[in-house]
């Protein structure tokens, strides 16, 4: 058949547009209806407002979604996807299918008991405050998720397909490297999700590209540099000074990612002798399950990594202790003695991190160790401003503790390392999209790019639409 019709390519920013959260790209090539990523907003209210609004295409016109990777940011709009109609297959790395059996129930989770305790401290602007979607329904997304390995080309029609490469951001991201045919030839559509760094521990650092037509460019740390501070040095400084001073380290981490890499770093400092071996509490039901599958997903290790597991999985030995019941949980109120505790969520949007600051936060003693980017009026954004006193669980809870922040532990690649990313590019793309970021990164970021490439640098508003040709 003589195909007369021109092929459209084309994209709509349904989120992460001039925001961190929310990842949502949709994509048309030539009638196939494409959604990359499937986030949930999180952050400001007006933000997370638009998790409840009317999905700006109906779900069950889309054909498939892509995801990048496991993070809630970018998959946890997919229950409320599939509870309002979706029903294609959802494409996403092996160890990325692992994470969401665990990361979409417990988001269910939190959107109920957050529903509940909005209801029982009737704190809610709505009566009765209804959750986003229950556990159940998070559970149903799974049955849709169809595994794609990295470098393995998935064919989706005759003139679309895509290849995962590694990110290095957490186990299982990837990048998105989606070819499509249109009238001039083959085209490269890629998508950098969050783009990791190099030389982290754990799994393998971030691949580089030598060619785009269109790139979409995280932008998380756009015009920032992180911290050039020797982390385990750091790290030494601050538990040894919290010690001094007869009190804990809290450290808020995502439950996968981030406190895999604390503990990593932890115990690779007792080992080393440079930190008195401490109880180290990971107190996160999820980030304990997320320990087995970085132990176990041997395919994703970095060298280093592959030659501790020899031994025994440095995330799960030593003086770490997992903990996973409720119960197990508050009896750490009582423990009075020098500990770590690294609870969930990062950026204190639920989880039993809350428990722990309600009660830990007003003590001077005590520090809190922020490892993780906090957005805009997220609690932890106030908490590392320096607000005197916050609101958790409706109650006001002085901050006395000392507060501490750690970029370097960062899992998204900051200013210098995207711009050296982008450097590896043979030629230049025809247009750069800058995503996942706040309005004021991503301008630094496009002044920046400027400087070093001739791209156009197109920084998309919300539900913003562009034509590829
Ligand atoms: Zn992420």
């Amino acid at each position: 058949m003589i195909r007369t019709k021109e092929i459209m390519v084309g994209i709509q920013f349904f989120g992460a547009a001039q925001s961190v959260t929310g990842s949502r790209f949709f994509i048309t090539v030539n009638g196939q209806r494409l959604l990359i990523d499937c986030g949930l907003f999180q952050g400001r209210r007006k933000l997370k407002q638009r998790n409840w609004e009317p999905f700006p295409v109906p779900p069950d016109s889309l054909d498939a979604v892509v995801l990048t990777h496991a993070h809630i940011d970018h998959t946890g709009y997919l229950p409320r996807l599939v509870k309002e109609g979706f029903r294609g297959p959802i494409y996403c790395t092996p160890a990325t299918a692992d994470l969401l059996s665990l990361l979409l129930p417990d988001s269910g989770h939190l959107q109920e008991r957050d529903a509940f305790y909005a209801n029982k401290k009737k704190y809610s602007r709505h009566d009765p405050a209804l959750p986003l979607y229950t556990e159940q329904e998070a559970r149903q997304v799974l049955k849709h998720l169809q595994p794609v390995i990295y470098h393995e080309p998935k064919a989706l029609t005759e003139e679309l397909d895509f290849e995962y490469l590694h990110a290095g951001h957490i186990l299982g991201s990837a990048m998105i490297r989606l070819h499509y045919t249109d009238s001039g030839g083959r085209k490269i559509l890629f998508f950098s999700g969050d783009l990791g760094r190099s030389a982290q521990p754990l799994i393998k650092d971030p691949e580089t590209i030598e060619k785009a037509d269109y790139l979409l460019l995280e932008s998380t740390y756009g015009g920032r540099t992180h911290q050039q501070v020797d982390v385990r040095a750091y790290l030494e400084e601050l538990v040894q000074q919290t010690l001094e001073a007869g009190g804990s380290l809290i450290i808020p981490a995502f439950a996968v990612g981030r406190s895999q890499r604390v503990l990593y770093f932890l115990r690779e400092l007792e080992e080393a002798g440079r930190i008195p071996v401490l109880p180290v509490y990971l107190d996160s039901p999820m980030a304990v399950r997320a320990v087995s599958m970085y132990c176990d997903n041997l395919d994703e290790h970095d060298f280093e990594m592959s030659q501790l597991m020899a031994k025994a999985c440095p995330l799960e030995s030593g003086s770490i202790h997992l903990v996973q019941s409720v119960e197990e949980s508050k009896a750490l109120n009582e423990v009075k003695s020098p500990c770590v505790i690294v609870s969930a969520s990062g950026n204190l949007a639920g989880g039993r991190i809350l428990h722990h600051l309600k009660s830990r936060l007003s003590d001077s003693r005590n520090t809190v160790l922020f490892v993780g980017y906090q957005p805009q009026g997220s609690l932890g954004r106030l908490i590392s401003e320096g607000r005197k006193e916050v609101k958790i669980h409706g109650a006001r809870v002085p901050v006395r503790a000392r507060i501490a922040t750690l970029d370097a532990l960062s899992a998204h690649a900051d200013s210098g390392e995207l711009l050296e990313w982008v450097g590896h590019l043979k030629e230049p793309p025809r247009k750069i999209f800058l995503v996942h970021g706040e309005l004021e990164s991503q301008q630094a970021l496009k002044a920046q790019l400027e400087q070093v490439i001739s791209s156009e640098i197109v920084i998309p508003d919300f539900l913003d639409e562009f034509q590829l040709e």
